[in-house]
């Protein structure tokens, strides 16, 4: 048993700029599991973005063009169960032994794995042991080697070793182009200006993306009722006020422009003029403080920066808190606008 989910294929993983390097990079893999320089490869990004569906759809293209070959999915989560099963009953290497004979192996949000440090040992040897042997380990994570969290430095350096690929958040055209793709599939027709004024308003996560789509139909044939823009509306910002979630990277760099009466253009710019690199700086500080963004995707939404460059930031904005009054002053003032 594979876990596959035929459904989740790369036919049905709608390209976009968000995307293209991880989607490239899981065709590659999947022509030539094991045998590219992509091993492991690390798809990392925030909550429904598409990591899962695209772990599947490595894993089912290899399936079709191997079959010979043993694909396995599991979720780390599921993993660390079956590892503690194993150890209660008394079969750790029958357990260690089932995964070292895979072909390929995925395993989704290793994130799960921090702190847990018995399952991060096995997973290690078992690592190594495919590795070595030129087997395709695929893993996804909420977030980039550099950004985990209580994983053994043995083990993020092994997750180094391939290929890190991010799924950032479809631009308006991928959103239109994924809403109707599902569209199609499930023989819905529904006007072009009511699927743009989704895609507009729900931008942060393909589920709920898609989430709003669903009601919208359902509330439609339930109430007989016609699609409309109207009613659209309605469940637009029901999904938005229920999801009322962290504050935006977006929101965030807006604020600290305006507060510096700067546009956004000049805070992202490449200047190295000290009140807009500070600006820059700070505007860096309050993505790590106040969203759940990791800093490679900090840094690229805020002037296609490095993580490198977030992380000194970050600490170059504590280091002035403590040293310098003034800007301390900016460090309160806009906590306060961006906590309203
Ligand atoms: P994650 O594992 O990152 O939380 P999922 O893989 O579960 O996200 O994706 C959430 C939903 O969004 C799924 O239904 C998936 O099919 C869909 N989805 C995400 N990205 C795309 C894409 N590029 N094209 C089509 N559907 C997508
Ligand atoms: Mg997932």
């Amino acid at each position: 048993e594979s876990q596959l989910n035929p459904n989740y294929s790369f036919e049905n993983f709608l390209e976009g700029d968000s995307n293209r390097l991880a989607r490239s990079a899981g065709l590659a893999v999947a022509s030539k599991p094991g045998g590219t320089s992509f091993n492991p490869l690390l798809i990392f990004g925030g909550v429904g973005l598409g990591k899962t569906h695209l772990a599947h759809a490595i894993g089912v293209d290899i399936k079709d063009k191997y079959p010979e070959k043993t694909v396995l999915y599991i979720s780390a989560e599921k993993f660390t169960q079956q590892y503690i099963d194993s150890v209660k009953k008394n079969n750790r290497n029958d357990f260690i032994h089932f995964y070292q004979i895979i072909d390929v192996l995925i395993i989704d949000d290793v994130q799960f794995l921090s702190g847990k440090t018995g399952t991060q040992d096995v997973f290690f040897h078992i690592f190594n042991h495919l590795h070595q042997n030129g087997k395709q380990v695929i893993l996804t994570s909420d977030k980039a080697p550099v950004d985990m969290q209580d994983i053994e430095q043995r083990l993020l350096s092994r997750f180094k070793w391939g290929l890190s690929a991010e799924l950032q958040t479809p631009d308006f055209e991928t959103r239109v182009s994924i809403l109707k793709n599902k569209l199609y599939r499930d023989g819905v027709e529904m006007p072009d200006d009511i699927v743009e004024y989704v895609a507009k308003n729900i931008k942060t996560n393909v589920r709920e993306l898609e989430g709003a789509i669903i009601s919208l139909i359902a509330q439609s044939s339930f109430n007989k009722k016609e699609i409309t823009i109207d009613l659209a509306r309605v469940i637009v910002e029901k999904f938005v006020k229920n999801t009322k979630r962290e504050v935006s990277i977006d929101y965030i760099q807006k604020v600290v422009s305006d507060y510096f009466q700067m546009d956004i253009e000049t805070l992202q710019s490449k200047t190295r003029k000290r009140h807009i690199v500070q600006a820059r700086q700070l505007a860096m500080f309050f993505a790590k403080k106040f969203t759940k963004a990791s800093l490679a995707s900090i840094g690229s939404q805020i002037g296609k920066r490095d993580h490198a460059t977030v992380l000194h930031a970050c600490k170059t904005v504590d280091n002035l808190t403590s040293t310098d009054k003034q800007f301390k002053k900016y460090v309160e003032d806009i906590t306060k606008k961006l906590s309203v």
